[in-house]
């Protein structure tokens, strides 16, 4: 079968492999699509821990092509989602409960091969059956909407809240819909490029800021600003210092700030321990996608969630290697690798 093998730092490549079999408890699952993520271009530039040579791609969904023998649940032809990280279920994390923290955390598509194939080997606990009529592209987003709606369990969002999205990448933009499905009756999303603005407020937002054309925190919590005071509860979903420090000052007195946003190691933001002591804010981090997966497919199931908006363009196998191996173009917002 062809994949790309990522087979070392700046090394990327389509390969033709053997194609896997499925273990006992395993299902052998035809890759209909599987999404580019910033994650896969950190892989490539060396930035991420992986273990080359290694097929990349966490985002897939597809169908069922094999079942392994202990295999119960699932058939063959059945189209599901795969939740790529794989929990130990034995160390002290996941006996609590935390799985996305678990000390020996095994992702699909980092540690193990992943969806940028024609097949991948997917270990039926993390499979999740998707509706045969869903279009084959959606199921590739139940894995970052996962990761999205843990953010949104953490900041407790109630019917009214307002809320602040800084990002307007995929995840801002599922974020921005996620909040109003909470009930959000504000939802300010600050992001550069003007056509990420527009398709947020066809998407939900109530209003959106450019951060480099204002200042965002005068604008949206000054005293004549969109939400005086600020806001209830900000994600930060750009992992750059600037947002960082941003979303502390957007929070308003008591609020909520939900880190999303992977920053690159080693970056410092600068806070006020006074501001966040006088002002009671709570700072959250949100990790990967525990026990969300199946609400996520559920979402995308139900259509409540608007995804072809969100796909900039469909690429083959052939093409793949290179859109990981370069950044994005302006305005893309996820590239689906598609193979033929
Ligand atoms: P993305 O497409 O890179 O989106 C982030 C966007 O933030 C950028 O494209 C950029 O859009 C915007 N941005 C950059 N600087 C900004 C600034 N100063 N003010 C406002 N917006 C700014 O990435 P994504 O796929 O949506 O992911 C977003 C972040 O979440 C990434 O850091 C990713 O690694 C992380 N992530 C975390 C998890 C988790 O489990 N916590 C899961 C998946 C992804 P403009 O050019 O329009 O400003
Ligand atoms: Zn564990």
């Amino acid at each position: 079968m062809k994949a790309v093998r990522l087979e070392g730092v700046g090394n990327i490549a389509l390969r033709e492999v053997g194609k896997p079999s499925a273990g006992p408890d395993d299902l052998l699952v035809r890759i209909e699509a599987c999404g580019v993520c910033g994650t896969d271009r950190h892989l490539f530039h060396g930035e991420f821990p992986c273990t080359p040579p290694v097929t990349p791609g966490h985002e897939f969904s597809g169908i069922v092509e094999a079942i392994g023998t202990a295999v119960s649940g699932f058939s063959v032809g059945d189209r599901v989602t795969g939740d790529p990280n794989i929990a130990c279920g034995r160390c002290p994390h996941c006996h609590a409960g935390r799985i996305n923290l678990c000390h020996n955390l095994m992702a699909i598509g980092i540690r193990r091969d992943g969806g940028f194939a024609e097949y991948v080997v997917l270990p039926q606990k993390q499979a999740i059956l998707l509706p045969k009529d869903l279009k084959p592209t959606h199921g590739a987003f139940c894995e970052p909407l996962g990761c999205c709606l843990h953010g949104m369990d953490l900041g407790r969002i109630k019917p009214g809240s307002s809320v602040a999205v800084l990002g307007g990448g995929v995840i801002g933009l599922l974020t921005v819909q996620l909040a109003r499905l909470a009930g959000a009756t504000t939802i300010i999303l600050s992001t550069r490029q003007a056509s990420r603005r527009a398709l947020a407020e066809e998407l939900g937002a109530t209003a959106t800021v450019d951060p480099g054309a204002c200042d965002i925190i005068d604008t949206v919590g000054g005293p004549s600003g969109l939400l005086p005071g600020g806001v209830d509860v900000v994600f930060e979903c750009a992992g750059v210092r600037e947002t960082v420090e941003q979303s502390m000052r957007l929070a308003r007195a008591g609020g909520t700030v939900v880190i999303v946003g992977v920053t690159p190691q080693g970056i410092k933001a600068e806070f006020e321990p006074f501001d966040l002591l006088f002002r009671e804010l709570k700072v959250l981090g949100s990790f990967l996608n525990p026990f969300t997966h199946r609400r996520a497919a559920d979402l995308i199931a139900s259509g409540a969630i608007e995804i072809d908006k969100l796909i900039s363009r469909q690429v083959t196998l052939e093409e793949a290697a290179a859109v990981i191996a370069n950044p994005p173009a302006p305005g893309e917002v996820k590239v689906l690798v598609v193979p033929r």
